[in-house]
C-alpha cells in the first residue's frame, strides 16, 4: 500500500500494518473486463474520493476513472480555522482539480442524483455514468431538524464544517457586533472530534487580540470531551481562563436568529454571534442508494458496502467507530484502490486485519497545537474494530509545525 510521508515527526511512528488488498471472500471480476478497460466511478472529490481516484489510476493500467463532484476544486477543512480568524488566505487551502484531470481522471462537475445499482450506473443531471466499481465518499450533511429553528436561522449562523462553507463563518466573525460568541459541539459521531474545541480556542484568541469584551461560550452536548479531554481542558484553563466557557452536557432546544437567543435544557442565552454545529449523518446519496440510514453500512476490513459488492464507501460517510478524519479517508482511498486492483487482476488471498489510521490536529493558539493519532485493526473473531490512540499530553509548538507539514504533504498527495 502506498503511503504519504506525512507522519508528524514529534509523535512515535505507527507500527506497520498489513493492509492486504486481495480478497478471497470478495467476488472477482470476470476475465473479459479484467483484460479490458475497467470503469471506476468515484462520487465525492474530497479527502476520500480524490485519494481513491488518483490511486485507482495508478493501480490499474488503463482504468477509466470518472470523478463526480460538483466543485471544481478541493478546499481543506483541516487548517481552515486559520482562514476563519484571518491568519490564512483561502487560496492557501484551495486546490483545483487540473493536475488530476491531466493525469487522466475524467471530472464530471455535477452532483450524483441517484445510483441505479441494478444497471450499475451513476445518474447526474445530464449524464448516466456506467461503472464496474463505484467508490462513494460523499462526506457528511447536517441534521438541521435536530435543532428547532436552525433551518430558518442557518444563513445567520453558518456551520463551516464542510469545504467552502468557511467563508460565511469568517464573514460572520468579521461582522461580530459585540457580546458573546456562542459555539457548539454536536453529539458523537461527528467530523474531526477535536475540531470544535480548536474553533473555540482560536476564536477566543481572536477576541483577545482585539481586546473585545465578551466570551466564547462552547455548548457541548457530549457528557465528556470525546478524545484528548485532559489536554484540551488544560489548554483552555491556561490560555483562556476567563474568556472561554465550556459547558458539557448541554442540549440546544431552539435557536432564534432574529432575537439572537439560544434556548437550552439548562437555560436561555443571548448572543452577539453564533455558529452551531448540528448532529451529522452521511451525505444523502447513501440513503438514496439504499446503503444505510444515518451512516453507510460497510464490511471490514475492505470497506465494501454490506448491500452491494460493487460499491465501496469510504471517509466520513461510513458507520463505524473509526474517527471521521481526512487522513483516514485518504488512507482508505489507497486501501480500496488496491482492493479493486486485486479483484480486477483476479488475485486471491486473505484480507488482512489492518485498518487505515487517523491523524488529527487541533490548534489552541496560532502557534501551539495538539496531535492525535489513532491506529485501528479489525478483530475478525469479535467482529469489532480495536483502536489504539496516541494523544499529545499537552499543547506544544512541535504539533503545530507537524500539522503544517502534514497538511502540505497530504494536499500534494491528493491533488498533485
Ligand atoms: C475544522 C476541521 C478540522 C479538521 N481537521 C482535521 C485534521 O486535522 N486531520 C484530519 O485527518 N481530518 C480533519 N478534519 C476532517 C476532514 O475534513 C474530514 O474527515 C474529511 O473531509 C472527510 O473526507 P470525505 O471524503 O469523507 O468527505 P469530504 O472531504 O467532505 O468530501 C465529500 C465530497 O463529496 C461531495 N459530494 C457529496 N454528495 C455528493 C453527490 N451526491 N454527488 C457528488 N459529490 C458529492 C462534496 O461536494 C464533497 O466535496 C477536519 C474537519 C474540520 C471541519
Amino acid at each position: 500500500m502506498t503511503r504519504p510521508a506525512v507522519r508528524p515527526s514529534h509523535l512515535p511512528r505507527l507500527s506497520r500494518r498489513a493492509v492486504l488488498a486481495s480478497a478471497l471472500a470478495t467476488p472477482l471480476l470476470g476475465p473479459a473486463r479484467a483484460q479490458g478497460r475497467v470503469r471506476v466511478a468515484v462520487v465525492g472529490g474530497g479527502w476520500g474520493g480524490l485519494s481513491a481516484a488518483r490511486h485507482i489510476l495508478k493501480a490499474i493500467d488503463g482504468a477509466e476513472v470518472t470523478l463526480i463532484e460538483p466543485n471544481r476544486a478541493f478546499f481543506s477543512c483541516p487548517l481552515s480555522i486559520h482562514y476563519i480568524v484571518g491568519d490564512r488566505r483561502a487560496e492557501s487551502l484551495t486546490f483545483p482539480f487540473d493536475g488530476l484531470i491531466r493525469e487522466g481522471v475524467r471530472h464530471v462537475a455535477e452532483r450524483a442524483q441517484a445510483i441505479d445499482r441494478a444497471a450499475r450506473v451513476v445518474v447526474t443531471e445530464t449524464q448516466r455514468i456506467p461503472y464496474d466499481f463505484l467508490v462513494l465518499s460523499p462526506g457528511i450533511e447536517y441534521m438541521e431538524e435536530a435543532i428547532p429553528g436552525f433551518a430558518e436561522a442557518k444563513g445567520a449562523i453558518p456551520v463551516g464544517f464542510r469545504a467552502f462553507e468557511q467563508e460565511a463563518v469568517r464573514r460572520a466573525l468579521e461582522a461580530h457586533p459585540g457580546g458573546d460568541i456562542v459555539l457548539s459541539v454536536p453529539p458523537v459521531p461527528y467530523r474531526c472530534p477535536i475540531a470544535p474545541y480548536e474553533r473555540a480556542a482560536l476564536i477566543a484568541q481572536w477576541m483577545d487580540r482585539r481586546g473585545m469584551p465578551g466570551k466564547v461560550i462552547l455548548l457541548d452536548l457530549n457528557p465528556a470531551i470525546p478524545i484528548g479531554g485532559p489536554t484540551i481542558q488544560a489548554a483552555f484553563r491556561e490560555l483562556y481562563p476567563t474568556r472561554l466557557e465550556h459547558h458539557l452536557g448541554v442540549k440546544i432546544t431552539r435557536v432564534d436568529a432574529h432575537a439572537k437567543r439560544i434556548e437550552t435544557d439548562k437555560g436561555v442565552l443571548a448572543y452577539g454571534t453564533a455558529s452551531l454545529i448540528p448532529p451529522m449523518r452521511a451525505g444523502s446519496i447513501i440513503r438514496q442508494a439504499g446503503l444505510g440510514e444515518r451512516w453507510a453500512n460497510v464490511t471490514f476490513p475492505n470497506f465494501l458496502s454490506a448491500a452491494d459488492d460493487r460499491i465501496y464507501v469510504i471517509g466520513d460517510a461510513v458507520g463505524s467507530t473509526l474517527p471521521k478524519s481526512g487522513h483516514l479517508a485518504y488512507e482508505t482511498g489507497v486501501h480500496v484502490a488496491d482492493h479493486i486492483a486485486d479483484r480486477v487482476a483476479g488475485r486471491t488471498g486473505q484480507d488482512g486485519d489492518g485498518l487505515p489510521s487517523a491523524i488529527c490536529f487541533a490548534f489552541f493558539t496560532s502557534e501551539e497545537a495538539m496531535g492525535v493519532k489513532i491506529e485501528s485493526r479489525w478483530n475478525d473473531l469479535t467482529r469489532e474494530i480495536e483502536r489504539r490512540a496516541e494523544i499529545d499530553p499537552r499543547k506544544n509548538r512541535n504539533a503545530a509545525q507537524a500539522a503544517r507539514e502534514w497538511s502540505e504533504s497530504i494536499w500534494a498527495e491528493l491533488v498533485g
